[in-house]
């Protein structure tokens, strides 16, 4: 079974299940503010669930575009490809 641990979302303030990833022996950066942007909050959010981040992406794309480095782009775009987000 994968491991797991719980996280709250800055946002929504629900709890949301965090993933270890094996190949980088860390938790997935997936759902850190910080790896998107290189360093910046969004309305000083830094952990987002899934649900937020494709919120932040649909509802608030000014700010996302602003916000997320431009090499980061391809991987969030093929995360709602393969339906990781
Ligand atoms: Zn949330």
């Amino acid at each position: 079974m994968a491991k797991t641990k719980t996280e709250i979302c800055d946002r929504c303030k629900k709890e949301f299940k965090r993933k270890w990833s094996g190949g980088r022996n860390d938790w997935s950066q997936i759902n850190d503010i910080h790896y998107w942007t290189e360093g910046k909050d969004w309305k000083g959010y830094k952990i987002l669930c899934r649900p937020c981040l494709n919120y932040w992406f649909e509802e608030e794309g000014d700010s996302f575009h602003e916000l997320v480095s431009r090499k980061k782009l391809p991987t969030f775009y093929s995360y709602r490809a393969n339906g990781t987000l």
